[in-house]
C-alpha cells in the first residue's frame, strides 16, 4: 500500500519542510519527527520542527541538537508560509496539533501524512504508513529501507528505536512480529544502546511523578463487572505532587495489570477540561469507544479530551459506554 518512491518524490522536489507532531508528544512522536527530520537535513533541506507541546523532560535528550521548536503565534506568525511541505507525524487528524490547526487548515503547501493511527481525516494530499505498523518510527524505517534515501546511521537509529521501543511498550504489545525485533537487531547494530534508552525514558522520573502515581494507584476502583479499572487524577494531586501532565504518561496501563480487568480508563483533570485515557487487552476496539466522544488512537490505546465538563459529570456515562465493549 505504501508508495515510499512518491515521498521520496516529495522530498527531491521540494526544498522547504514543516515537520510537527501531536499534543503531549512521547517517544514515537519525537523519534519519528527527529527521525524524519536527520533524513532531510543530510539531504541539505531547509527543515523546521515546530510542535504545539514543549518537549517532555525525559524526551529531552533525543532532541540533542535542541531543534524543536514550541510554537508561538507571534514567533511563528510566517512559518507556514515559509513552508512548501508541511508533515504530520505519529498523527492524523488536524485537532491534534491544537495551536497549529489553524495554520495547518489554512497551508497552501503540500499537507503530508505519516502515521499509523486509525481514521485518518480527509484532508491531506499525500498518506503514508498504515495501522499494521507498531510505530511511526518504523514506518521511517521501512521508508529508508526501501528508498536508501540515505544511510541509516547512529543518530537517526537512536530516534528510530526509542519509537519503536516505547510504542511496542518494550516489546509486547500486538505488532511486536519477528520483522520488528530484525529491525531492532539492526538499529542496535549502528550502536544503540537499549539500557540508556531505557533508562533515559523511564527511570529518570521526578520524585513529585512516582509520589503522584501512588495517588493514582490508589484510586483505582473496578466497575460493576470488574473487567474495567478506572483510575482518578485530580488537579490538586498534580499540583501537590510537583509532578505536571507529561509525568502522568503511562500509569493507565497499571489498569490493565489486574486479573480479569479488560479495559483500564484514566480520568484527569486538564486546566481547562479533562482527559480520558482508554487502554484494552486483545480486540476490544478502546479506539471506537473514544470515537464515540470525538477522540481516537488504537484499537488497545486510545484517548478524549473534553472540556467545559467534569469527571463527575461524565464518569458513569464513560464506563457504561465502555461496558458496551466487553
Ligand atoms: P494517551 O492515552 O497515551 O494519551 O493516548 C493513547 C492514544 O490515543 C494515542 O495513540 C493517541 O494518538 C490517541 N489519543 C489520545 N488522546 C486523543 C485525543 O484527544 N484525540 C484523538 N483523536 N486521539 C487521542
Ligand atoms: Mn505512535
Amino acid at each position: 500500500m505504501n508508495n515510499f518512491s512518491s515521498l521520496k518524490k516529495i522530498i527531491d522536489e521540494h526544498n522547504s519542510f514543516l515537520l510537527s507532531t501531536h499534543v503531549n508528544p512521547d517517544a514515537d512522536a519525537l523519534g519519528s519527527e527527529l527521525g524524519f527530520y536527520l533524513i532531510l537535513k543530510k539531504l541539505g533541506k531547509k527543515v523546521r520542527i515546530v510542535n504545539h507541546s514543549a518537549t517532555p523532560y525525559n524526551l529531552e535528550f533525543l532532541d540533542e541538537e535542541n531543534v524543536i521548536e514550541k510554537f508561538d503565534e507571534t514567533v511563528h506568525a510566517n512559518v507556514f508560509d515559509e513552508s512548501e511541505v508541511f508533515v504530520l507525524l505519529d498523527l492524523n487528524q488536524g485537532n491534534r496539533i491544537v495551536s497549529m490547526e489553524k495554520g495547518f487548515r489554512a497551508f497552501k503547501g503540500l499537507k503530508v501524512c505519516i502515521d499509523h493511527h486509525q481514521d485518518t481525516e480527509n484532508v491531506f494530499d499525500f498518506i503514508f504508513g498504515g495501522i499494521e505498523y507498531s510505530a511511526t518510527s518504523e514506518i521511517i524505517y521501512d521508508f529508508i529501507e526501501e528508498t536508501k534515501i540515505v544511510e541509516l546511521d547512529t543518530a537517526i537509529a537512536l530516534q528510530l528505536y526509542a519509537g519503536i521501543m516505547t510504542d511496542t511498550g518494550s516489546f509486547r504489545f500486538d505488532r511486536t512480529s519477528p520483522r520488528i525485533h530484525r529491525i531492532i537487531t539492526e538499529l542496535l547494530e549502528k550502536g544503540v544502546s537499549p539500557t540508556e534508552v531505557y533508562d533515559k525514558i523511564y527511570d529518570q522520573f521526578k520524585f513529585g511523578r512516582v509520589k503522584l502515581l501512588g495517588e493514582a494507584l490508589s484510586s483505582i476502583q473496578l466497575d460493576s463487572t470488574q473487567k474495567i479499572a478506572y483510575m482518578i487524577v485530580t488537579r490538586d494531586q498534580l499540583d501537590q505532587s510537583g509532578a505536571t501532565e507529561v509525568d502522568i504518561d503511562g500509569f493507565v496501563n497499571y489498569c490493565l495489570t489486574i486479573q480479569g480487568v479488560q479495559i483500564g480508563i484514566l480520568f484527569y483533570e486538564l486546566k481547562d477540561g479533562i482527559k480520558v485515557s482508554f487502554r484494552s487487552k486483545g480486540e476490544i476496539p478502546v479506539s471506537k469507544l473514544a470515537k464515540e466522544f470525538n477522540g481516537g488512537g488504537h484499537t488497545n490505546a486510545s484517548g478524549i479530551r473534553l472540556f467545559n465538563t467534569t469527571i463527575e459529570d461524565v464518569k458513569e456515562k464513560i464506563i457504561s459506554a465502555a461496558q458496551r465493549y466487553l
